[in-house]
């Protein structure tokens, strides 16, 4: 037998064969692609249950703006939020300056009035492609290299048929986002992201009000001893000082005897108005219990607190509000101490350190009462 022939295919077999190696080679890459996708599907729904489980507004920051961006390999994601309630800024950064800092190109707060005409242009719809980049220039602008992106996903974050925000995922890679492509999987993302910033603001919310006087808008003694601890803590690694005041207002059993309670109400909130405004957002504005504050400054050193215990000061004893067309005259006295100033510090108890500037500046506080009131008295280590 001719073995050569054996191994012959005729014409009719060997078009079969190719056809049957083309639709096996098709499987094959439809199996690849499948599973391709159904590991960006996992990929996709567990980053979708971190984002849903975030329960604060910081950590969520950090996962959109820097988690998602590595995951999904994309060269940037901006996020842009409608700021309703004018709290936005505050609940996401808190006093974290070194974030608000790293994160202000990426996260883009709208004020409903100053930016009226970019929320206008947030579409309720997700888009891709090249041409995003130019409808939403504004929000890529102020990234480093802006110039080099290629194509963009815009996504907005809508609750309750109101747009609250948008997300945008930027590539340097121009086959990243076309359009026309499909974005269920986008649109998925952008539905648990606008759950989770919702979610987010209003846990904080709560968590904020457990911090605040009620009477005041101050913050209260629990906030203060946490957070005192915690700037303490920070003051003591990058070796900055860190200033406590107490303040007290002057013979204000007086004010409630003369005027009644709720004039005292008043002038304790009126009061704490006015020490915030002589502030800045990073210190902390607390009452400590009836009508003795105390503020904390970091990075402060004892000159530059001195100038402001004098500022907040005068600002109470020049005040002209009137109380029911009554003019009060109200005085505040200040005891004061800074970080640096205690000796001898072990610089792991925080709690020590915390209780020593309370304790010192609550002893400079009775000097300026026992020297007379309406003054700033300094810490002295020679009283000891
Ligand atoms: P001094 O100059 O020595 O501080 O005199 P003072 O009268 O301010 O001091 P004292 O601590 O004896 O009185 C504080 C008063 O503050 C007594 C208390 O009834 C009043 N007070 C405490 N909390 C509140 C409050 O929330 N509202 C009002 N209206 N009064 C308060
Ligand atoms: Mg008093
Ligand atoms: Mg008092």
């Amino acid at each position: 037998m001719n073995r050569d022939f054996c191994y012959k295919l005729r014409p009719m077999e060997e078009t079969i064969y190719k056809e049957n190696r083309l639709l096996r080679r098709k499987l094959d890459s439809l199996l690849r692609q499948a599973r391709t996708n159904e590991k960006k599907q996992e990929l996709f729904d567990s980053f979708g249950f971190e984002i849903i489980g975030t329960n604060s507004p910081a950590q969520l920051r950090d996962l959109l703006l820097f988690q998602m961006q590595a995951r999904f390999q994309l060269q940037d994601v901006i996020l842009c939020i409608v700021d309703y309630d004018k709290d936005t800024d505050r609940l996401f950064y808190g006093h974290d300056e070194e974030a608000r800092a790293i994160f202000q190109q990426k996260f883009i707060l709208l004020d409903t009035e100053k930016n009226k005409d970019k929320i206008k242009t947030l579409r309720p719809c997700p888009s891709l492609g090249s041409k995003v980049l130019d409808q939403y220039s504004w929000m890529v602008s102020e990234l480093e290299d802006h110039e080099l992106l290629e194509s963009a996903a815009y996504l907005p974050l809508i609750r309750t048929d109101k747009i609250i925000g948008a997300l945008l995922l930027v590539s340097r890679d121009n086959g990243r986002y076309q359009t026309g492509h499909g974005t269920e999987f986008l649109q998925k993302l952008s539905a648990m992201t606008a759950v989770a910033i919702e979610n987010c603001l209003n846990q904080q919310r709560v968590k904020e009000i457990g911090y605040q006087d009620a009477l005041t808008q101050a913050y209260n003694r629990r906030y203060f001893d946490l957070r005192f601890k915690d700037e303490i803590e920070r003051s003591l690694r990058r070796d900055e000082d860190l200033a406590c005041m107490f303040l007290d207002v002057d013979h204000f059993k007086k004010v409630n005897d003369t005027y009644g309670h709720h004039i005292g109400d008043l002038v304790l909130m009126r009061m704490v108005a006015l020490i915030k405004e002589q502030v800045r957002a990073c210190d902390i504005v607390a009452r400590y219990g009836g009508e003795e504050f105390v503020v904390a400054l970091p990075a402060t050193s004892l000159d530059v607190a001195t100038e402001i215990a004098e500022r907040l000061r005068l600002a109470v004893n020049s005040d002209t509000q009137k109380y029911y067309d009554k003019n009060l005259n109200i005085s505040i006295s200040i005891g004061m101490t800074t970080l640096k100033h205690l000796d001898s510090v072990d610089r792991k108890d925080s709690s020590a350190i915390a209780s020593a500037l309370i304790d010192r500046a609550d002893q400079s506080l009775y000097r300026a009462k026992e020297s007379g009131r309406n003054r700033v008295v300094i810490y002295l280590e020679s009283w000891e």
